[in-house]
C-alpha cells in the first residue's frame, strides 16, 4: 500500500480543514460536553449540531456508498478525514448505527430493511444501542436467555439485558434473542431490531462511581417486535452478530489507531506533559532518559499500529469484511491505549489523582477521567481474553 497522499487528498484535506475552520470557532470547546464519555448522544446540543452538518456532506458515514448517505470516500480519503477531525479534537463521538448496524443492514437486510433504516442512521434520525450482554451471558455471549416467542407475525420478548451503553437515550435497539434451545448454543439465536417506544421496554440506569450513568440495564416485560424486523434468517442471529463484532472490534480500534493523530496534529501530548510536569527548572520530565525512551516507544508503537490499521482498512475496501483477525486490531489497540494512558498518569505525577475539586485544572480532571475509562476498553466489544482466545482459535487454528 502507498501511504503518501495525492494531489485529490491533499485537495480533499484542505476541504476538511476549510470545514473545522467554520464550524470550530475559538472558544467551541465551552459548548461542549468535555466531561462526557463516549457517544455522539452523550455530548449535548454542540455535537449533535455539528455531526448533523457532518450527515448533510455526507461525511457521517463518508465511506458508504452515496445511495445510503455516504460519499464513497476511499481509504485514503477516510485516513484524511480521521486524521483532521483527531487534530481538531472534534466531537465526531461515537456512533453505533454508523459503526455497526448499517455495515451489519448492508451485509444482511433485506431491501426494505435496507430502506427503512440505513437513511435515518445516516441523517441521525435514529441513535442505537447494542443489546448482547446479560447478567449471566458476557464473554459467553451464546449463553443468552433472552426468550423470544413466535406468536403468529410477531415475537414476544422477555428478559433482562445489561451494560446497555445508553440506552436511556437510544432510539432503537440492536439485540440478540433466543427463539429456540435445540442444538449448539450458538444456534436458535436470532437479531433483532426493537424500537425502543415499544410497550414493555424499560431502562434503568446504572451508577457507576462517577455518579455518571453512561450503562443501562434493560428490561423487556411481554415485548411484541415484528418478525419483519429480524435481520437474517430466524434463529441464524450468531452468524449476524459475529460479523457485527468484527466491525465493533475493528472501530474500536480505529478509533485508537487514530488517538495518535490526535497527539500529532499538536506535536506529542507525551512530550508535552513531560515537559509540564516536575521539575520546571529543569524542563521537566522530559530531561530524565527512562522517561524520554518510554514516550518514543510508546509514538512509535502508536503511529506503526495507525499504519497497520490503514493497511487493513484497504483490504477491507476491497470486499473483505472484518473477521476473526479484528480482534488481534482490538486487542493490540485496547491494550496500547492504556499503556499510553498509564504513561501520561504517571507523568502527572500526584496531579493526576484528582477526582473533583480545588488544586487540579480541567485537563488533568479530564486525564484521570480518561485513564479510567481506558481501562474499559479491553473490556468492551469482548475482553482481551476472549480475543486471546479467538486468535489461537481462529486465526492461528491452535486446538482446544
Ligand atoms: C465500557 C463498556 C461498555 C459496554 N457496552 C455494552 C453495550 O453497549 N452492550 C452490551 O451488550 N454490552 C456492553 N458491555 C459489556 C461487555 O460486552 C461485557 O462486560 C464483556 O463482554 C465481558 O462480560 P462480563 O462483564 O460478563 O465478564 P465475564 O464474562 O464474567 O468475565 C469476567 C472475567 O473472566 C474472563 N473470562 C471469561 N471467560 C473466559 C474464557 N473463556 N477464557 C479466558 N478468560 C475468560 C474475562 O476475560 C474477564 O476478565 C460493555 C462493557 C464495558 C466495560
Amino acid at each position: 500500500m502507498d501511504f503518501r497522499f495525492t494531489p485529490e487528498e491533499e485537495a480533499f484535506r484542505s476541504e476538511v480543514q476549510e470545514f473545522l475552520k467554520q464550524e470550530l470557532k475559538p472558544g467551541w470547546e465551552d459548548a461542549f460536553d468535555a466531561e462526557s464519555e463516549l457517544g455522539v448522544e452523550a455530548h449535548g446540543e454542540f455535537a449533535r449540531n455539528f455531526n448533523k452538518k457532518l450527515s448533510e456532506r455526507g461525511w457521517l458515514a463518508i465511506a458508504w456508498p452515496e445511495e445510503y448517505g455516504g460519499k464513497n470516500a476511499s481509504v485514503m480519503q477516510q485516513v484524511v478525514y480521521n486524521e483532521e477531525m483527531a487534530y481538531a479534537g472534534a466531537p465526531v463521538g461515537f456512533n453505533m448505527g454508523v459503526a455497526w448496524v448499517g455495515p451489519s443492514l448492508m451485509l444482511y437486510g433485506t431491501d426494505e430493511q435496507k430502506q427503512e433504516f440505513i437513511p435515518k442512521i445516516t441523517n441521525l434520525e435514529h441513535t442505537w444501542c447494542t443489546l448482547y450482554s446479560e447478567p449471566a451471558a458476557g464473554s459467553d455471549l451464546a449463553a443468552i436467555q433472552t426468550k423470544a416467542v413466535r406468536d403468529g407475525d410477531d415475537f414476544i420478548i422477555n428478559g433482562t439485558k445489561v451494560w446497555t451503553s445508553y440506552a436511556d437515550q437510544a432510539d432503537w435497539i440492536f439485540a440478540l434473542v433466543r427463539d429456540s434451545n435445540e442444538g449448539k448454543k450458538q444456534e436458535g439465536i436470532t437479531f433483532l431490531l426493537i424500537d425502543m417506544e415499544t410497550p414493555g421496554v424499560s431502562v434503568s440506569p446504572i451508577l457507576l462511581i462517577s455518579g455518571k450513568s453512561p450503562f443501562c440495564e434493560t428490561h423487556f416485560q411481554d415485548v411484541r417486535v415484528p418478525i419483519r424486523n429480524v435481520i437474517g434468517k430466524i434463529g441464524s442471529g450468531w452468524t449476524v452478530a459475529k460479523a457485527l463484532l468484527g466491525h465493533e472490534r475493528s472501530m474500536i480500534s480505529d478509533t485508537f489507531g487514530a488517538g495518535g493523530a490526535k497527539d500529532r496534529g499538536k506535536g506529542s501530548r507525551l512530550v508535552a506533559l513531560a515537559r509540564e510536569y516536575v521539575g520546571e527548572t529543569d524542563g521537566g520530565r522530559v530531561s530524565d532518559p527512562v522517561v524520554r525512551d518510554r514516550i518514543a516507544e510508546a509514538e512509535m508503537e502508536t503511529r506503526a499500529f495507525g499504519l497497520t490499521v490503514q493497511r487493513s482498512r484497504d483490504a477491507a475496501k476491497a470486499g473483505h469484511q472484518p473477521g476473526p483477525e479484528s480482534s488481534l486490531f482490538k486487542v493490540y489497540a485496547t491494550e496500547l491505549n492504556k499503556r499510553r494512558h498509564e504513561l501520561m498518569v504517571q507523568l502527572l505525577g500526584p496531579q493526576a489523582l484528582g477526582w473533583e475539586g480545588e488544586g487540579f485544572d480541567d485537563d488533568e480532571l479530564a486525564l484521570t477521567r480518561d485513564w479510567l475509562r481506558s481501562r474499559g476498553n479491553s473490556i468492551e466489544g469482548g475482553t482481551s481474553e476472549i480475543q486471546l482466545n479467538i486468535i489461537a482459535k481462529r486465526v492461528l487454528g491452535l486446538p482446544d
